[in-house]
């Protein structure tokens, strides 16, 4: 499978909400901002897992035009949701080691289902009443308060969301009441004038879902087109109707799938952005290869954005 609805492109892959070769483009004016999102790093011993998302950092602080910040996409260390206290411990450390050393920019960071520590209880063998137990973890290591949050840059708005709730011992995608109340809240106390980008560690809508891993058996679907629940945000249509309603939402921004793809409906466009780790550090996944996402942002609204590969190669 190739990469999903985006062309090839020598410098990177292009997707943009105008076409980047538009003279009415070129003629715009330089971005407002930029950032890379790096999503997926499963940052591990491992693999090369540390030195790659050390190379990943380096190579987009040296892009022609360095980003204003870093944001991540969650999974930013490889799994402690399923880890015992000792390797979660061990992944904090090298985690914080990696990016205090290779990572001079600003950096806000995504809560992904891989950063909350034990949730599955018999495998990790915790208990729940641990200090650092569940998005606690995550909230400690990336410095938030909570798992949620907005923030301005350049005249945009963003809208961290998490995405991640417990099920027995696993997950499910939706935002919780309370993350809704905020949301519906923010929203409203943001003018349409204020271009707002929505930011998920799991996809609110995509394509690649559909196709991601070894196809369902036609006997297990019937005739109905099956996503999981942990893959796609359940409640993703009732989300992007919010985001209809008021206007302002221009890009919504993903990973967890480990696939580029892009899908834009409403004039609102979302795009789940590969992974750094590609497929967990073994090399690219399903024709994408290990990479992260360049965004340039206009005041505006219009945004421009590419998958970058940072040219990593697997180690065995
Ligand atoms: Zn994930």
């Amino acid at each position: 499978m190739g990469l999903l609805g985006c062309a090839g492109a020598k410098a990177g892959l292009a997707a943009s909400q105008t076409s980047p070769a538009s003279p009415a483009h070129r003629g715009a004016g330089e971005p407002c901002l930029r950032f890379a999102h790096l999503t997926d790093s499963h940052l591990q011993p491992e693999r090369g897992g540390a030195r790659g998302t050390a190379a990943c950092l380096e190579h987009a602080q040296s892009l022609d035009r360095k980003p204003d910040f870093i944001l991540t996409g969650g999974d930013n260390v490889m799994d402690v949701f399923e880890a015992k206290q000792g390797r979660a411990t061990e992944l904090a450390q090298a985690f914080r080691a990696t990016w205090k050393q290779h990572c001079s920019l600003p950096v806000e960071h995504t809560l992904g289902n891989h950063d909350i520590f034990g949730w599955n209880k018999p495998k990790s063998g915790t208990s729940g009443s641990e200090a650092d137990w569940g998005k606690k973890f995550a909230c400690d290591l990336y410095g938030f308060p909570r798992s949620y949050r907005s923030f301005d840059r350049g005249g945009w708005r963003f809208l961290v969301l998490d995405s991640v709730q417990s099920k027995g011992d696993g997950y499910v995608a939706f935002i919780d009441p309370e993350q809704l109340a905020w949301l519906e809240q923010t929203l409203k106390d943001t003018p349409v004038t204020t271009p707002i980008c929505v930011v998920s560690h799991i996809p609110i809508l995509c394509v690649s879902a559909m196709v991601f891993g070894n196809p369902r058996t036609l006997e297990k679907r019937g005739q109905d087109t099956i996503v999981q629940a942990g893959e796609m945000h359940t409640d993703g249509d009732h989300l992007h109707h919010m985001f209809k309603r008021h206007g302002g939402v221009k890009l919504c921004l993903s990973g967890h799938i480990h696939l580029l793809d892009r899908c834009q409906i409403d004039g609102i466009t979302y795009i789940c952005d590969g992974a750094v780790s590609g497929n967990w550090w073994k090399g690219p996944i399903q024709g994408t290869p290990e990479g992260y996402g360049v965004v340039d942002l206009w005041a505006d609204g219009r945004f421009e954005h590419r998958y970058q590969p940072y040219g990593w190669k697997a180690e065995a």
